[in-house]
């Protein structure tokens, strides 16, 4: 039997080949696992057309170790971040540096709002303390998009560096040095690119990188230490993870094979496109307005009805198949659906279909709309 589909922000559903990848056992000294690093690293830095600018730091641990190694490492401990939230993520940035003893403002849009680049302009007029501006590109706890272009014009133009959370945007949304200037762009291997779950990284300015020896206030997340002694040995600092390597290294390869960006970011519109249209015809609507939803991930209003728990939903959806995600929001009730991962059309029309039989199943016949 197929394995449940997972429309969430990540683990996703992963092909057969990218797990098939991971049937191999590999020294983490092998000269053969050492290339492999070194592909993947080099593969990394050219989707962004970083090549000569930026290099590519990969980092054991889920995408936020990867955040909090890039903050802690980039900004030097008497820097300042201005962090831009508009949902959970964002939020999460600012905790991180606020436990790690740095200065962080918080410049908060709201949950329904994308970022507005004119506002931080006048944030970063407002505050010359301010070394460093973080911002998430696709706010995954809702699906909101925030329009890199233009604050990465007003971080530059202030003179400012930017760290961009892309975990949940890479390998679909647009990212090049060719349009944006950054310090750091972080994301993780079992987003977008479609591979599993373990190993984050931080595609890194190298001039930045290499003013940030000892401003780490951490040993394990440090990315210079970890970039420097990748650059002499070819290897990891502490146990890679040789598996999850390996299957982004596959993922990688059938990026390539699909067409690269252009063609995921078709895909995941596609998705995205008849799962808002399929959530319409049951009667719901999705939380975001059109124009700042990313093809990532769709927040659902959930139904009105005395019937509705997100418990008993998941749960009979899951009996066919298909897992979903509860919302993230404060004050509105939803639940989320990922439009991203290993899937296609048969497998939204499947989500579709398990949503519309357990809304009946739960006598939930009326309209949220
Ligand atoms: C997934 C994600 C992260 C990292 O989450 P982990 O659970 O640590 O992998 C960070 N930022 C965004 C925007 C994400 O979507």
């Amino acid at each position: 039997m197929r394995d449940p589909l997972l429309l969430t922000p990540g683990p996703l559903t992963t092909s057969l080949a990218t797990k098939t990848a991971m049937l191999h056992d590999w020294g983490s000294w092998d000269k053969d696992f050492n290339h492999l690093t070194a592909q993947v690293r080099q593969k990394l830095v050219e989707l962004i057309d970083g090549q000569g600018t930026h290099t590519c730091v990969p980092l054991q641990g889920s995408g936020t170790f990867a955040v909090e190694a890039a903050i802690g490492t980039l900004m030097p401990r008497g820097g300042k971040l201005l962090c831009l939230v508009n949902g959970a993520y964002g939020k999460r940035i600012a905790q991180l540096t606020e436990v790690m003893g740095r200065r962080v403002t918080v410049k908060d849009f709201g949950e329904s709002k994308a970022v507005d680049a004119e506002a931080v302009a006048v944030c970063l007029a407002q505050d010359d303390e301010i070394t460093h501006v973080a911002v998430v590109y696709c706010e995954t706890s809702t699906g909101i998009l925030n329009p890199m272009e233009a604050i990465s014009a007003a971080v530059a133009a202030a003179g400012k560096k930017l760290i961009i959370d892309a975990m949940s945007a890479f390998g679909a949304l647009s990212i090049s040095t060719a349009k944006l200037t950054f310090d750091a762009v972080i994301a993780s291997s079992n987003k977008c690119l479609e591979g599993v779950p373990g190993m984050g990284f931080v595609l890194a300015n190298i001039q930045s990188l290499e003013q940030a020896k000892g401003n780490s206030h951490s040993l394990s997340l440090d990315l210079h230490d970890q970039w420097q002694y990748m650059e002499r040995t070819g290897q990891w600092r502490y146990t890679p993870p040789t598996h999850v390597l390996a299957a982004l290294a596959s993922a990688l390869h059938q990026y390539d094979q699909e067409g690269g960006q252009a063609a995921r970011l078709a895909r995941y519109t596609e998705n995205c496109q008849q799962l808002i249209s399929g959530i319409n015809g049951l009667g719901l609507r999705s939380f975001l307005a059109p124009e700042i939803q990313a093809p990532i991930i769709v927040t659902v209003h959930a139904p009105v009805h005395p019937n509705w728990q997100f418990n008993e939903f998941y749960q009979l959806t899951k009996d066919e198949g298909v897992v979903l995600y509860p919302g993230k929001l404060t004050d509105a009730e939803t639940f989320r659906v990922g439009c991203i991962g290993a899937i296609g059309k048969a497998e939204i029309a499947m989500a579709i279909d398990a949503m519309a039989r357990a809304f009946k199943q739960m006598g939930i016949e009326t309209a949220a709309l």
